[in-house]
């Protein structure tokens, strides 16, 4: 990582005005899981919280399932997506009722319609283009942040309600080696489209961003952490916490090893050694803004609250042993002096 990727204090707005949590798709999973989220968000009393979200958990993987079928001109994609729509129904009908719940059903409809036509432009060609795959790929994040915004404004009209479309604010340059934040360029959109004195829960799109010629991008999968790092950049906030489906950081997969144990403290070197080795709960350009706007990362758990998670920091305890251990899946090592190699 190279600190110049982020230049240290751009933001205009008032150091530490707001504090941003970000929600993952296993947060995000059901009805009673945005329920969680919003009763969670509710209990807090900070003058401005930027709420980060992710798709619904396994939505990004169907959305990029339609592109793959459409692209084999198979006409499944269509029941695939009557089957993305029942689940989002059947979740917004959950939480909304009245105006609220036909205007989010209207607003979905609308997207149906146009990612059916996307997909029989990608079925005639028998092929997706990337900009038509990052559309596809991106409605799960539109979806979310629509249907927490209108939970939060029917629990709390005063609090709840306002959205932020990072679309209209994050700006990247996509590299050979993944995206690249134009920060002077996401700066000035971030002081342009987001009021000084904004006040409440704002939910903020995770994912989804716009490039150079500003069209809509990613940030790569599960770059929805990659999003909240720069939101909390842009916005000069004191704090950054990831909700997951797991109590912190732990010292190993616990998939993989069920014996697992919480790390408290982390400083920022060591878990992003950890993030680009393989422990998925973070993506590991997340930290970069992070360190370079000297931003806490917490890690915690949205089904398990009442844990106080993983803190990570410039500084953390020093031991002796082995904080953790990662593992990329599908490699194997490949000892070279048992090849031939030309001459
Ligand atoms: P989200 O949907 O909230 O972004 P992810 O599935 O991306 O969540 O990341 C959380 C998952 O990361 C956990 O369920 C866990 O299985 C996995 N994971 C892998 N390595 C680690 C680790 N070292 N510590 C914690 N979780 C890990
Ligand atoms: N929804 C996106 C994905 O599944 C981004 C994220 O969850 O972080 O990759
Ligand atoms: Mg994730």
């Amino acid at each position: 990582y190279h600190p110049s990727f982020c230049p240290r204090n751009l933001t205009k707005v008032v150091k530490h005005r707001w504090k941003i949590h970000k929600f993952g798709g296993s947060s995000l999973a059901d009805a009673a899981c945005f329920r969680r989220v919003g009763n969670l968000l509710l209990g807090y009393s900070d003058v401005c919280l930027g709420v980060v979200v992710s798709a619904m958990g396994g939505m990004t993987d169907a959305l990029i399932n339609l592109a793959v079928l459409a692209e084999r001109d198979d006409r499944r994609y269509s029941d695939e997506l009557d089957a993305i729509g029942e689940r989002y129904s059947t979740t917004a009908r959950s939480l909304l009722g009245g105006a609220n719940l036909v205007t989010l059903l209207d607003e979905w409809g609308r997207d149906a319609d146009d990612i059916r036509n996307v997909l029989q432009a990608i079925a005639l060609v028998k092929s997706a283009p990337q900009r038509s795959r990052d559309v596809v790929a991106g409605y799960g994040e539109i979806w979310s942040a629509r249907l927490l915004a209108a939970f939060l404004q029917s629990e709390s009209p005063e609090r709840g309600g306002t959205r932020i479309d990072t679309r209209k604010i994050i700006t990247v340059r996509q590299t050979e080696l993944g995206p690249s934040v134009l920060w002077d360029e996401s700066q000035a959109r971030f002081n342009e489209n987001v009021p000084d004195d904004l006040t409440g829960i704002a939910v903020v799109t995770g994912f989804i961003a716009s490039d150079e010629d500003d069209l809509q991008t990613t940030l790569g999968r599960n770059g929805s952490d990659f999003s909240a790092a720069i939101f909390a950049a842009l916005s000069g906030a004191s704090e950054l916490t990831i909700w997951s489906d797991v109590d912190g950081v732990m010292s190993a997969d616990p998939r993989q090893v069920p014996e697992a144990q919480v790390i408290d403290r982390l400083t920022y070197s060591e878990a992003m050694e950890l993030a680009y080795f393989g422990a998925n709960v973070l993506h590991p350009q997340t930290l970069g803004p992070a360190v370079d706007n000297e931003i806490p990362v917490v890690i915690r758990n949205s089904h398990n609250a009442g844990h106080p998670g993983s803190r990570i920091g410039a500084t953390a305890e020093q031991v002796e042993n082995i904080k953790g251990i990662t593992a990329i899946g599908g490699m194997a090592p490949v000892s070279y002096t048992h090849l031939t190699l030309p001459t």
